[in-house]
């Protein structure tokens, strides 16, 4: 088996879900939403499947969505992206990501990444014969600075990924460090991978901002989204890929070669719901946040001391900082186990150096399910 693989583990979100459901615990690890999500987008699914849309859809996706994506982003973004020549249907971000690094990165090319990283990425840039060069992010602000940057950035560097706003550490990068970053990518003529699967789930005053529209970034950003996200249907796998037309031109050519196509029915609902959800999209986040504040304050009558979230599914608790002398792994085996909770240890998306005091909790939940989860994480502490 190819080494790449076979010494990884199974993920922490598998991992942590089998047990939730061998054990019968409150998943509040793997990200995905108690809410059924919009009706009328799956309506829309149910009414495609029933009337035709089962055949091979066109290589980079139905015209419809690609249209739709464009306008999306104009309409959120101020983007202005040609949808013929810049818009890429995927199955999911993930596919949208391997297409990205397969296409694109030559063996021996040089990738900066920043810790902590979703964990798909490092081996499918290994696959391509990419070299990680990782920044590490720490808590409790997560931000990098120039001083890192300068410390990873080198000739050979070649591309940079960057998850924003940012699994699992909640934080939605001001427009200052994405400048900064900006400009080490003009200085070092590398192109940015920018996984923005999270860009419709922002909290309060933080403001998504699209790299892409950086100046300097127009023609050296990949930018990734994902339906699923966008819409709480995270088991859908219908992502985006957009780029300058030179970029989407290769990454076309992976992509033709992964999956080839999308489920076409998903993709005529997702057209659909892209066009007509501006309810959604306002009111999605605002209960999002209100769940968010339902848990942290649980957590803090508990005596847990809760990082801020500005955006994700996800709230970060500072073990060590709530008196719990154990790692994160050691207490989410335990409050699995003993429990019956399921938590992501944010130590699982380091790969050197890893930050061991800080649990991942989904508060994309029901209230009565996050009041439990409280109660329960309290039992394990
Ligand atoms: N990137 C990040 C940062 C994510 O959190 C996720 C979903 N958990 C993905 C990519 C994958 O998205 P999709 O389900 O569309 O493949
Ligand atoms: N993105 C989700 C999370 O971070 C789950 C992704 C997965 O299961 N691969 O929890």
């Amino acid at each position: 088996a190819n080494p790449i693989f076979s010494n990884l583990p199974t993920t922490v979100f598998e991992e942590m879900s089998g047990l939730a459901r061998d054990l019968g615990a409150i998943n509040l690890g793997q990200g995905f939403p108690d809410d059924p999500g919009p009706e009328a987008v799956r309506a829309k699914a149910a009414d495609a499947v029933l009337n035709g849309y089962n055949q091979y859809p066109p290589m980079r996706g139905l015209p419809d969505l690609r249209r739709a994506v464009a306008a999306h982003y104009a309409r959120t973004q101020g983007l202005d992206l040609d949808w013929e020549a810049e818009v890429t249907i995927t199955s999911g971000a993930t596919e949208a990501l391997t297409a990205a690094f397969l296409a694109l990165i030559r063996p021996g090319d040089e990738v900066v990444l920043f810790q902590p990283l979703y964990d798909s990425y490092l081996p499918m840039i290994r696959l391509a014969g990419g070299i990680p060069r990782l920044v590490r992010l720490a808590p409790p602000h997560w931000r990098f600075d120039r001083a890192m940057l300068e410390a990873t950035f080198s000739d050979r560097t070649r591309f940079v990924v960057l998850n924003n706003p940012i699994n699992p550490a909640g934080v939605v990068f001001p427009e200052e460090d994405l400048a900064l970053l900006a400009e080490f990518c003009a200085r070092f003529d590398a192109t940015v991978i920018c996984d923005e699967v999270w860009e419709q789930v922002v909290f309060g005053a933080a403001r998504h901002r699209p790299l892409i529209a950086f100046p300097g970034m127009r023609e050296r950003t990949v930018k990734i989204g994902s339906a699923g996200k966008m819409f709480g249907l995270t088991g859908w796998k219908v992502g985006f890929l957009c780029a300058a037309p030179a970029l989407t031109h290769s990454l076309a050519r992976a992509h033709q070669f992964l999956t080839f196509t999308t489920a076409p029915n998903l993709q005529a609902a997702v057209a659909w719901g892209l066009d007509n959800s501006g309810d959604w999209f306002e009111a999605m986040p605002r209960q999002l946040e209100a769940s968010r504040d339902r848990l942290a304050g649980g957590l803090r009558r508990e005596g847990f001391a809760v990082l801020p979230s500005q955006g994700t599914y996800f709230l970060n608790v500072d073990l060590a900082a709530s008196g719990v002398a154990e790692g994160d792994r050691a207490f989410c085996l335990r409050a699995v186990h003993e429990a019956g909770v399921a938590a992501i240890p944010v130590s699982a998306f380091y790969e050197v150096a890893p930050v061991t005091h800080i649990m991942r909790l989904c508060f994309a939940k029901a209230d009565a399910v996050l009041d439990e989860g409280v109660r329960r994480l309290a039992r394990a502490r």
